[in-house]
């Protein structure tokens, strides 16, 4: 008797500690990305930017970066709204208060810089933007409740230099990588809008060259960072494009005002890549980096861009079959997860692989019966599961780390269910 409870103590040991890595693995920090940078170059239609003669580094770049050329600003396509946008991974209209005595604007929801603070416990020195000085008419973060000023990036900028804010924002913004290493970065570029406002075409497209070559020097000097390098992912985007039929204006609905760029590069993302669907959105930067650096953004409406990520790295690979919900573990939730999202009536999976030999992406964690698809089918066989009656199975193109065997399936169950 003795014995045999010393032994049925081992066994719960033990069986606690396999759930305790399988835990562990699956809550591991799954990217390499440590830092974030997005610049922001204003006012570049489509047409002229990424892909043409005027690109030429970042075309060349491209041959390491992801592009997603199906983005867009999807609502109002003027600076005081787009720029702002890209930070709260939101459109909502900025609010006038008096602060600190002056006159200001603010964004009413937490920005992608307050997220990445209050997440990860940044100081205001690792959270960074960089924009010429506006003085009080420089656009502020939020004041929402749970964020606000005291998790505000450190605002770094350069006095006004007309027709030559780029360079002063790009010669800022090498200073502060070289002092600060930041975690999170946000480069703002106007001057390509303003000379486009000049109708001199020649000027709008030295802007653009311009753009591009301070942008490939940013991310050169990122890359020879002793902190920075291959840890960081950038971002390029537009806030909003010009009318297709005219350049030296925007502002409306048309497709050359919506059509913007969304350059990406980082040791996480895929190399050499183009992508015409799904439909992006420069509001997708907030919740994407945030899957990178691992904050929570809950009043962005942006979307994680999935897929940019690189599918044979670990994030598709760190997945318990079953676990629909992604919340790393096997139970009736998982169940209710998926009735709902075939009914119609809730979320999709949160996680989705890329799989080449499909050519398309898989919910990798509802396809229980391995067959490559998760469909009805696949709630049955974990019901049945749970029931006693099934084991999991799982797409045998995408082996879900730790490998898990049948007996740790079953031994494991009764313990969750407790
Ligand atoms: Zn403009
Ligand atoms: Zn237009």
């Amino acid at each position: 008797m003795r014995h045999l409870l010393s032994l049925y103590k081992l066994r719960a040991i033990l069986l606690f500690g396999v759930i305790f890595i399988i835990l562990s693995v699956s809550n591991a920090k799954a990217y390499q990305t440590e830092h974030v940078v997005v610049v922001l170059i204003d006012g570049v239609r489509y047409t002229e930017g990424l892909g043409t003669a005027n690109c030429p580094r970042l075309n060349a770049l491209a041959a390491q970066a992801v592009i997603q050329d199906s983005a867009f600003n999807d609502s109002i396509t003027v600076t005081s709204s787009a720029v702002p946008a890209t930070w709260m991974g939101r459109f909502y209209p900025l609010q006038d208060t008096t602060y600190l005595g002056n006159d200001i604007q603010f964004c009413r929801y937490p920005t992608y810089w307050e997220y990445a603070r209050k997440d990860l416990g940044f100081s205001a020195n690792q959270v960074i933007y960089v924009t010429p000085n506006y003085g009080t008419g420089t656009w502020m973060p939020s004041f929402y409740p749970g964020y606000g000023p005291s998790y505000w990036p450190q605002f770094v900028q350069p006095p006004i230099s007309t027709g030559n804010n780029n360079i002063a924002c790009f010669d800022s913004a090498v200073t502060v990588i070289r002092r600060q290493h930041p975690k999170v970065m946000y480069v703002y570029f106007p001057d390509t809008d303003h000379a486009g406002h000049s109708g001199i075409w020649e000027d709008y497209l030295a802007k653009i060259r311009e753009a591009d070559s301070l942008t490939k020097a940013l991310w050169d000097t990122i890359q020879t960072d002793i902190v920075m390098a291959n840890k960081t992912t950038m971002f390029v985007t537009n806030d909003h494009g010009r009318h297709t039929t005219n350049f030296t204006g925007h502002g409306d609905g048309c497709f050359g005002c919506r059509h913007v760029m969304m350059f990406a590069i980082g040791p996480d993302f895929k190399r050499n890549v183009h992508f015409n669907s799904p439909r992006a959105r420069m509001t997708d930067i907030t919740k994407t980096a945030g899957e990178l650096l691992g904050y929570q953004s809950p009043y962005s409406t942006g979307r994680v861009m999935i897929e940019l990520f690189d599918e044979s790295g670990p994030n598709c690979h760190a997945y318990i079959p079953g676990d629909i919900n992604s919340d790393s573990s096997v139970q009736g939730s998982d169940v209710t997860f998926g009735v709902r999202y075939f009914k119609g009536l809730g979320l999709q999976p949160p996680d989705s692989c890329f799989i080449d030999s499909l050519n398309g992406y898989l919910y990798i964690r509802g396809d229980v019966n391995g067959n490559c698809e998760f469909r009805g089918s696949d709630i049955t066989r974990l019901i049945a599961y749970f029931k006693g009656m099934a084991d999991l199975a799982y797409c045998h193109w995408v082996l879900p780390v730790p490998p898990l065997k049948t007996d740790i399936h079953k031994e494991t169950r009764p313990i969750i269910h407790e």
